[in-house]
């Protein structure tokens, strides 16, 4: 056992813990991260391969009135640049610019779909509409990250004359939380179009989530040097104010009346606070109850069955490419971060139906179903295609560019393939029609310059940060989540039947993504805080 108490141990050094540590050591408390990977990020993290830059996790990220306050409070500097977005379909490329690329959007849709224009009308009036809640939710720095005690201009400024707007805000927004499918089939009758607008979004997205992306395309930056540089700076940060972390150290089991966790070595920390930055699914499985009080016990085995009922929400299959072609031959068709779908015709329902049914039947059906299966699905998909040397031109070799493709992926179809024994026999296959597809359409250059190529699944993200089903930003939508899900409760998010165990990150709020999991690596870390004086 290791012989120091700490104030506080933070397992998972993703965006979540590092922003938990990076607060907590700037108090002065005796803080341990620790991390089961060589390198923390977690899904905010970047790599070097040859000389090319690519992002592992997320792709640009969005302020939300969080990343840059939270930088400005720990007085971090980091570079950025806009990220900015491009929209496709088909032959029709949006490069979005400001507010008024929401008419262009219109144009394109009523150019694509003719006889839906007035369908397209509404759907543009009701993103009008959420663009405006988003513009109240995130329209001033997030107070979590103010010092509310001695910044008195902030309180009377701007605090107070933006609560009640937020709270009228939160009403609307809240009755706008059903799924987006659902949302958008009572005001459009044709699925393709349907499929376009929504199914680059996880499955039952709230449809106030999925129809603010539009605010969201113009907030996104990206740091120089790479996504990843963001969890760096935090990580330094860390060190800077003597926080100490622990990486390939993988935590295995939780003794929660001893306030002790035990890694792979079978070596122990001890903690007056614990913070689970990490996938909650296994902080129920490891976590040892005898000792508590029966109260705690009985409110922790009914959390614990919440959660493992529960799914992780989708994941993403993502193609990295090394390019031998200049940066300048993509910066003229879109922008650095484009999202773009080569056939109007959508995925449709039955996408999902003969999935399911494929699955479902794996032992029984011929591979060549499932890649005739995978024919339509990469034709009729939505890319999200990352290009970091258009953000940042130091991000490539001179003349070569760097691509990440990346679109959501069944994490049971890659699962099941694999317990089939030919998972290595599926993923070229998979790679191959994505080029096949992207070079019939939009990149007619790519498929002949590619210097080399390799691919994450859901299954390597499930190993890499030991996410639940490969899941990229937590819990899948579904109507009785494990987590609290109203942003006027999300305070309450961190806590845990445990009174010395909190928890942050993704799993911890829904709907999460990077400001989320900050949020509530701060929230954490404030709790904790609290609880230390208090002893
Ligand atoms: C392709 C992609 C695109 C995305 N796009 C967006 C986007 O546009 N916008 C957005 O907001 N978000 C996006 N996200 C999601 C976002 O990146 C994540 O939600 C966020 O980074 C999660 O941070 P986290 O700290 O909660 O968890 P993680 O990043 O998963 O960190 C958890 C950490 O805990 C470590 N760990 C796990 N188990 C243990 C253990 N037992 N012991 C020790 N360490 C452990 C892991 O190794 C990991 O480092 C995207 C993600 C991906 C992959």
């Amino acid at each position: 056992m290791s012989e120091i108490t700490y104030n506080t141990i933070i397992v998972g050094g993703g965006i979540a813990g590092l922003t938990s540590a990076a607060y907590l050591s700037r108090e002065g408390q005796k803080v341990l991260l620790i991390e089961k990977n060589k390198e923390c990020g977690g899904l905010v993290n970047s790599f070097n391969r040859d000389g090319f830059h690519f992002d592992a996790g997320v792709r640009a990220l969005e302020d939300a009135g969080i990343i840059f306050p939270m930088l400005k409070d720990l007085g971090i500097e980091l570079e950025v640049v806009k990220s900015q977005v491009s929209l496709g379909i088909e032959n029709e490329i949006l490069h979005i610019e400001n507010f008024d690329s929401l008419i262009k959007y219109r144009d394109l849709l009523t150019k694509l779909y003719p006889d839906s224009r007035g369908e397209i009308d509404e759907v543009l009036k009701s993103i009008r509409k959420i663009m405006k809640h988003m513009d109240v939710l995130y329209g001033i720095e997030n107070p979590v990250f103010k010092d509310l005690k001695h910044d008195r201009n902030f309180i009377f400024k701007k605090l107070l004359p933006w609560l009640p707007k937020f709270i009228f805000t939160v009403g609307k927004i809240n009755r706008l939380n059903m799924p987006v499918e659902e949302y958008l089939g009572t005001m459009v009758k044709n699925p393709s179009l349907r499929d376009i607008i929504s199914q680059h979004f996880f499955k039952n997205t709230p449809a106030f989530f999925a129809m603010s992306y539009f605010s969201l395309y113009l907030d996104y930056f990206y740091p120089k040097g790479g996504v990843g540089k963001l969890s760096a700076t935090l990580k330094n940060k860390i060190t800077e104010c003597d926080g100490e972390i622990k990486k390939e150290t993988k935590i295995i089991e939780v003794l929660a009346d001893k306030c002790l966790v035990r890694d792979q070595n079978n070596i122990t920390y001890k903690y007056d606070n614990l913070i689970w930055a990490a996938d909650l699914k296994t902080l129920y499985k490891i976590t040892k109850t005898e000792g508590l009080s029966p109260g705690i016990k009985t409110n922790f085995e009914y959390t614990k069955i919440k959660m493992l009922k529960n799914r992780g929400g989708d994941s993403v299959f993502s193609l990295f490419l090394e390019v031998d072609e200049p940066l300048e031959s993509f910066r003229k068709i879109a922008n650095g971060h484009f999202f773009y779908t080569p056939s109007k015709l959508g995925l449709g329902e039955t996408n999902r139906e003969e999935l399911d049914y494929l699955l479902s039947n794996l032992g029984k059906v011929e591979k060549e179903q499932i890649l005739t299966w995978l024919d339509k699905f990469t034709r009729l998909n939505t890319y999200e295609i990352s290009i970091p040397g258009l953000k940042d031109p130091e991000l490539v070799p001179p003349g070569k560019t760097g691509i990440i493709i990346s679109f959501l992926a069944e994490y049971d179809l890659f699962n099941k393939i694999q317990e089939a024994g030919w998972l290595n026999e599926f993923i070229p296959e998979l790679e191959n029609r994505v080029l096949n597809v992207l070079s019939d359409s939009v990149y007619p250059m790519l498929k002949d310059k590619i210097i080399a190529r390799f691919s994450y699944t859901p299954l390597s993200i499930e190993n890499r940060v030991g996410s639940s089903e490969g899941a990229i930003t937590g819990w899948a939508f579904q109507k009785s989540m494990p987590v609290i899900n109203k942003i006027q409760f999300s305070d309450r998010s961190v806590l845990t039947p445990v009174p010395s165990i909190y928890q942050a990150g993704q799993w911890a709020y829904s709907p999460a993504g990077v400001p989320m999991s900050i949020l509530t690596g701060k929230l954490a870390a404030d709790r904790a805080l609290k609880q230390i004086k208090k002893l």
